[in-house]
């Protein structure tokens, strides 16, 4: 049985570079208009939306047009400075659209470190909202690099999803949750609808990762999980190739998978 969620009050998306960007590298338009258009809806129906989206360096590489994504560590740093402008500027535009306005925060995860930074990013989010603003989260690659490294963006959205005090986290993936086995190598693997509890055997699962834009995989996803778990949230691993079925989610029915903060229902 998967809870409803339909009197969620505060959401985290998390968007990766699989699902906003074509395997050449370019933008997939059609998927981030359909996104900002159910975003906004739900931004609309008075619930406060947070989007932390990766896709910073294939659009920097794409604007440029240089054809093949960087290797080296500076060159990665200044497609994402070059991508990220590209970036903001489509979101901007996409959610004026439909009347909604978007704010730029560029984070690094130890932002929760030190009190006062904390609490100072914990204020902005809050104004934000209270402007009933969208925020669009990226981490700040210019001074950190774990998302560049790593693609861990997903991290970085449980920890959002945690210091905002978000009643879930949905992350949206090019894979439709979590499998008992990386689906991309095994044609026989099961879905996991629903999990209470990210421990080892669940950590075990998670092979590494299925393309080459994106790069954190499941394992991220299940730190990610592990995060916003232990901060009471409930968060979803769904494909992100419908952003409409992110309705479906809301009204509880079967798509991707739940870890469960608590079992209570
Ligand atoms: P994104 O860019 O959406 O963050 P990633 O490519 O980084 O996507 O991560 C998702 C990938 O993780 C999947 O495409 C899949 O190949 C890989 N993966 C490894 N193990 C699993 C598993 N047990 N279940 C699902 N996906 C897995």
């Amino acid at each position: 049985m998967v809870r409803n969620f339909t009197d969620t009050k505060r959401i985290v998306f998390k968007v990766g570079t699989s699902t906003l960007t074509y395997d050449n590298g370019k933008l997939n338009i059609r998927k981030i208009e359909s996104l900002v258009r159910v975003l906004s809806d739900l931004r609309n129906s008075g619930m406060d939306i947070i989007l932390v989206t990766s896709g910073a360096i294939g659009v920097g590489v794409a604007k440029i047009g240089r054809g093949e994504r960087p290797k080296a560590l500076p060159h990665k740093q200044a497609m994402a400075a070059i991508g990220q402008c590209e970036l903001m500027y489509l979101y901007d535009k996409l959610f004026s659209e439909y009347h909604n306005t978007v704010a730029q925060i560029l984070l690094t995860p130890d932002v929760v470190d030190n009190p006062i930074r904390k609490q100072n990013a914990q204020n902005t989010f809050e104004t934000l909202m209270e402007y009933g603003v969208i925020p669009v989260v990226n981490e700040n690659d210019t001074v950190s690099t774990e998302e560049v490294e790593f693609g861990d963006n997903d991290t970085l959205s449980a920890i959002v999803a945690k210091l905002i005090g978000a009643d879930l986290l949905v992350i949206l993936s090019d894979i439709d949750g979590l499998y008992d086995k990386n689906p991309k190598n095994n044609s026989d693997a099961k879905l996991i609808g629903e999990v209470y509890g990210v421990d080892d055997k669940i950590k075990a699962l998670a092979g590494g990762a299925g393309t080459s834009r994106g790069t954190g995989g499941m394992i991220t996803k299940l730190s990610a999980a592990e995060i916003a778990n232990g901060a009471g949230i409930d968060m979803i691993i769904t494909n992100g190739d419908e952003p409409t079925k992110i309705y479906d989610i809301l009204e509880g029915k079967q798509v991707g998978t739940v870890f469960f903060a608590s079992e209570e229902r």
